[in-house]
């Protein structure tokens, strides 16, 4: 679930600088998960569900499971971005290339 591809199909680089590297990932994945649930929260103050604590528990701990793998792969995005830096040099040549 959430595989990282080895490399970019267009430029060749390499998206896993060293073993491991999207452990760190997790951390961001909490931030994620925070924002999730306050969100679900505040959207259950806005459609004005009348819910209790263990209700607006309930309703994080589910919106957390059906976003989990999209918390997983925006995570691992963000942490890659801390990292991967875009090099306009490369993405030039690379168009070039890809329309001769
Ligand atoms: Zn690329």
């Amino acid at each position: 679930m959430n595989k990282v591809k080895d490399r970019c199909e267009k430029c060749n680089l390499n998206f896993h600088i060293e073993p491991s590297f999207y452990t760190g990932s997790m951390y961001i994945s909490y931030a994620v998960g925070v924002a999730v649930a306050v969100t679900a929260y505040v959207l259950s103050l806005i459609f004005n569900m009348q819910l209790g604590p263990t209700g607006i528990l309930g309703i994080i701990i589910i919106s957390l499971v059906v976003l989990m793998p999209y918390i997983g792969a925006v995570s691992k995005s963000i942490w890659a971005h801390f990292f991967l830096k875009y090099n306009p040099e490369i993405a030039k040549k690379v168009s070039n290339d890809s329309r001769t």
